[in-house]
């Protein structure tokens, strides 16, 4: 079984590097990053890249990631709320169409709102999980 993973938080995946080339692992990595001026492009190619990179593979990993976002308190975000929302529903409408199963998890988010609740980072993951669910189910 070949496995990829496609990293969608903002944070580079370097320990999961360090031990994939440790152990020798044939795990094809993916990080997606941009910039806000980079973003509208990058997500019209979402769909080829994914298709290109993880095409062998049976089974993609894939981190959603909620600190991408351009209000992010971790700063250098570079995807607004709709943008997240059109970055997950590529990575499910994508999988589906090619058979590539996916288990995904949500990753990151440091926002807070004027009361201090994580809700902007909730809202994010919230529309992962409508956008997998419109896919899938
Ligand atoms: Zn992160």
């Amino acid at each position: 079984m070949r496995v990829g993973l496609l990293d969608l938080d903002q944070h580079d995946p370097d320990g999961v590097r360090e031990i994939v080339e440790h152990l020798g692992l044939d795990l094809p990595i993916l990080h997606g990053r941009g910039t806000p001026r980079t973003a509208e492009r990058w997500l019209q190619q979402l769909p080829a890249t994914i298709i290109e990179t993880f095409i062998d593979c049976d089974l993609l990993l894939v981190q959603l990631g909620a600190d991408p976002h351009v209000e992010d308190e971790l700063g250098a975000g570079w995807l607004d709320d709709e943008q997240l929302r059109r970055r997950d529903r590529a990575v499910f409408k994508t999988c589906r169409a090619i058979g590539l199963p996916v288990c995904w998890n949500l990753a990151g988010g440091y926002q807070h709102d004027a009361d201090g609740t994580i809700r902007p980072v909730l809202n994010v993951h919230d529309a992962s999980l409508q956008e997998c669910s419109e896919v899938w189910l």
